[in-house]
């Protein structure tokens, strides 16, 4: 199969007039997705997008259309070529390289031909995955500036290690579901009430781990986890995300402020690029915890590429490893990721939420415990109950848990009348 052609959609959500996923460095986003329908030779069709949060949205989309010419006619039996042609076009990298809108693009066109290709195969993506051999999924992989952390030969052992596993693996995991977290609960413009309810809800509904976010007011945080805490007693994790808000000594200096709360995680405590501001953060606090144990540093929403990641593991600088489905190139660059991660021990746990963000990133983690890491322990995918009736295959949630995508593909295509309402400016959501 080839790529016959692309279309682009610029597509909104009027999210802001709630104030759902506010926090203290977005305070009123339109969760928006350049939208990419790639059709084949045979008919077949695949969706993907990358995740925006409003205005800026128009730009991604073009330079969606300006890979348009690279992938036309692109050989769909050999994605890890494909993917490389669009990452390496010296142009067109000129732009990044390899991050920002360049870079969410290609997330968006590389999305979409896997969900071609997994729709064409009649599985669900982290089962196509689950299935191939090790050696083509490290040809997946762009290798470059790679080799000094983890060499395409270490990466094949690891897989080849984890092979015999693969199919106990995929049953357990077809039976008790992905543990989830949810952010739902704490969103930074939500009164004190809403988040008591919504905290309380989110135990009742199965979850283990709740999220809030911080770093607008230190008094109201500490406020809003003291109700938090106690709506949820001791026995549940409570993680923080900051949003790049701090400087690292303010980081430091709030968190301190919020320990005897006992926060699971600071996510994104400073800027993503800052991976000695990371490191600094995560030895201050090593002994911060309500007992003396650390409090633990999350971060990877806002993480350019693999080789930043890669970075942030070498320095030792985070405990979780937070990849986005979006944010990097697409699936390929998310496999070196989980690679990456699995090398250095370090659990991936994904971020999610605004728009369709969990219906692709849960492929990733199923993948990642089925042939990758083969672990579950302290891994969580993040969850938020929004905007999940715009997907043909929405994601399911039980007792806290994901339970594994069915259908085929990527779950990454919208419904054709979401498309129609919600495009940008001519849809009736925006009349
Ligand atoms: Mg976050």
């Amino acid at each position: 199969m080839r790529v016959a052609s692309l279309s682009s959609y610029d597509i909104r959500f009027p999210t802001s007039r709630e104030l759902d996923g506010s926090d203290a460095m977005n305070p009123d986003p339109d969760y928006s997705a350049a939208y990419v329908v790639l059709r084949a030779d045979d008919g077949s069709e695949g969706h993907g997008f990358t995740f925006t949060i409003g205005r800026g949205n128009e730009v991604c989309r073009a330079a969606v259309d300006a890979l348009a010419p690279l992938i036309i006619g692109g050989d769909l039996s050999d994605l890890g070529g494909l993917s490389r042609r669009l990452t390496h076009d010296s142009q067109l990298r000129w732009l990044g390289p390899e991050k920002g809108v360049m870079h969410l693009a290609t997330a968006a066109v590389i999305n979409a031909a896997w969900d071609l290709v997994a729709t064409a195969a009649r599985k669900p993506l982290w089962a196509f995955l689950s299935d191939m051999p090790p050696d083509e999924l490290v040809d997946l992989v762009d290798w470059r500036y790679l080799t000094d952390a983890l060499t395409p030969g270490a990466a094949r052992d690891l897989l080849v290690d984890a092979a015999p596993g693969r199919a106990s693996r995929a049953e357990h995991i077809r039976e008790v579901g992905y543990p989830a977290y949810t952010t739902s609960a704490g969103w930074l413009g939500y009164p004190d009430e809403k988040i008591r309810h919504l905290a309380h809800q989110a135990v009742a509904d199965g979850f283990r781990q709740i999220k809030l976010k911080v770093g607008a007011d230190q008094a109201d945080d500490v406020r809003r986890f003291a109700l938090a805490r106690a709506a949820v007693g001791p026995g549940i994790r409570i993680a923080v995300d900051a949003n790049q808000r701090w400087d690292v000594p303010a980081a430091i200096g709030w968190m301190t402020a919020l320990a005897p709360y006992d926060p699971w995680w600071i996510e994104e405590p400073t800027s993503p690029d800052d991976i000695l501001g990371h490191a600094a953060i995560r030895r201050a606090l090593a002994k911060s915890g309500p007992d003396g144990g650390p409090i633990r540093v999350a971060t990877g929403e806002h993480v350019a590429n693999r080789v930043v990641f890669k970075q942030l593991l070498q320095a030792d600088a985070i405990d979780f490893v937070q990849l986005d489905a979006c944010r990097v190139a697409g699936v390929n660059e998310n496999i070196a990721i989980l690679l990456l991660a699995a090398a250095y021990g370090k659990p991936v746990c994904p971020h999610a939420g605004g728009v369709g963000l969990c219906e692709a990133v849960q492929h990733l983690s199923f993948f990642d415990y089925v042939a990758v890491s083969g672990r579950l322990d302290d891994r969580v995918i993040e969850y938020v109950d929004h905007l999940h009736e715009h997907f043909i295959d929405p994601v399911v949630i039980e007792r806290g848990a994901y339970r594994a995508p069915s259908a085929p593909g990527f779950s990454t295509r919208m419904r054709p009348e979401s498309l129609v309402r919600y495009a940008y400016p001519e849809g009736a959501a925006w009349s």
